[in-house]
């Protein structure tokens, strides 16, 4: 029996609840593994709606994982609440306004992420229990995914080994069933150990760890020329060497973030990087050392899950949006260029920009070609190890850029907490297909059991590598 609407009204019988949750969260954007407040938001949240808790999931300070329901199987809904670095902005403002000069703010709407994932887990708790079945749900609630591989670390430390299926979602500023096809990553720390010397005085006697860096970006620069199309270096400098040119740097570090379409080629790119760190070294007589900061693997899909959700957003339509929301959103389009928003449709696989669109008004078909823009995210070794699904629903205006003013100053509006709401429903919706329908999830773990005996996942984090864990607060 398909009956979701009683599951979309236990979403609504909770949302109020949640987004508040949401906002709260907003007001307190924190990152990568200091998500100490944020947790605790989380973790009062599922005490309240009776989940049994984990804290310190996988060893990690800020994660949390939630359970309710007893034997059958095991559904996990992943939530996420980490913000992004320089990205304070007042909210329902459509200018650049920071709440506090050089503070967090939430650039990726993940207190939509998380809060929504809570409620979606929350419905099927309650459906579970209303009708006695026999399932296990699961709240995952994830920190530090920009740049942290949180996910990863809790896939490696064995958190995903029972779970039968996994279901997300991501705000987004088009409603559709995501395409998995989000990049292989790794952070690699490359330092260069030289000799000090008078620059001046004695340069003869100086090697310089600084010039090494610089010759690894130039070898790496000539490599791009021969690399896929898809495959992306980008480099910050964590330690120059110093601020005296009168100095020769006999210590320097660069961070190497190296992105691909899968594993295998992330694992041959990353042996041309370390060539070309060696060659570096080999040049200017300094002796390099490496280190993995973080790495995630690419989004591996399932059709079976993807048709299974694309139903259930069809049952549900658009987000119903109103004349209110519309207004807000073209008011922000008014700070964006004609290219943000070509960009948004070209991504979703739409012919051409419809420029009085203001927030998406349709589901996205399950076949749309969408091309180009697309980053990493972690949530990708969850899906090497469950089969894995993930909804984008439009929480703000067309066009608009994420890791940007312009999605924080949308993610306390009204429209923001509409797309939250409709996310939690679809999840909640999926995951109940997937519970009442063993057939259903036989077919998306045969699929992906084919594609990993085909590949086989290996874990991007070589062993030793911990998650960068930072200390509890003390006040
Ligand atoms: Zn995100």
């Amino acid at each position: 029996m398909q009956n979701s609407n009683v599951i979309w009204e236990k979403v609504d019988q909770h949302k109020e609840d949640l987004i508040t949750l949401s906002d709260r969260v907003f007001d307190m954007p924190e990152t990568l593994y200091n998500e100490y407040r944020s947790v605790a938001e989380h973790k009062a949240m599922l005490e309240q709606k009776g989940f049994r808790i984990t804290e310190d999931a996988a060893g990690i300070p800020t994660a949390v994982v939630g359970e309710a329901g007893d034997e059958g199987p095991v559904i996990a809904i992943l939530g996420e609440f980490d913000a992004l670095p320089y990205l304070s902005q007042e909210p329902g403002v459509a200018e650049p306004r920071p709440q506090e000069a050089g503070g967090n703010g939430h650039g990726c709407g993940h207190n939509l992420l998380g809060a929504a994932a809570l409620l979606a887990a929350t419905a099927v708790k309650d459906w579970i229990e209303d009708n006695g079945i026999k399932a296990r749900v699961r709240y995952y609630g994830c920190p530090a995914e920009e740049g942290g591989a949180a996910k990863a670390f809790m896939v490696r430390e064995g958190l995903f080994d029972d779970v039968d299926a996994a279901i997300s979602w991501h705000p987004a500023t088009f409603t559709a069933v995501n395409r998995a096809n989000s990049l292989a990553n790794t952070r690699i720390d490359f330092t260069f150990h030289g000799k000090a010397a008078h620059a001046a005085g004695a340069p003869e006697l100086g090697r310089s760890a600084l010039d090494a860096v610089e010759l690894m970006n130039v070898g790496i620069n000539y490599m791009r020329e021969h690399m896929p199309d898809d495959a992306r270096v980008h480099y910050a400098y964590l330690d120059a060497g110093g601020v005296a040119p009168n100095v020769v740097q006999h210590r320097a570090t660069v961070r190497q973030l190296v992105r691909a379409s899968d594993l295998p080629g992330l694992r041959s790119l990353i042996e041309r990087v370390k060539k070309i760190a060696e060659g570096a070294a080999l040049m200017t007589e300094t002796r390099v050392e490496s280190r993995v900061f973080t790495g995630v693997s690419n989004l591996i899909g399932n059709r079976p899950l993807e048709e299974a959700m694309q139903v259930e957003m069809e049952r549900l339509g658009p987000v119903a949006f109103d004349e209110t929301d519309a207004a807000f959103a073209r008011e922000i389009q008014k700070t964006l260029t004609a290219d943000d928003i070509a960009v948004s449709f070209r991504r979703v696989g739409m012919p051409a920009p419809d420029e009085s669109l203001a927030l998406c008004d349709f589901v996205a078909p399950l076949d749309l070609k969408g091309e180009g823009g697309e980053g990493s995210t972690d949530v990708g070794d969850v899906s090497w190890t469950v089969p894995t699904v993930q909804a984008r629903v439009a929480t703000c205006a067309v066009g608009t850029p994420f890791h940007t003013w312009q999605t924080v100053a949308q993610g306390k509006a009204p429209a923001a907490h509409k797309g939250m709401v409709y996310a939690a429903k679809v999840m909640a919706a999926t995951a109940q297909r997937v519970i009442e329908d063993p057939a259903l999830l036989a077919r998306a773990k045969d699929l992906h059991a084919a594609h990993l005996k085909k590949t086989p996942y290996v874990c991007p984090l070589p062993d030793g590598v911990e998650p960068p864990i930072v200390p509890r607060p003390t006040s």
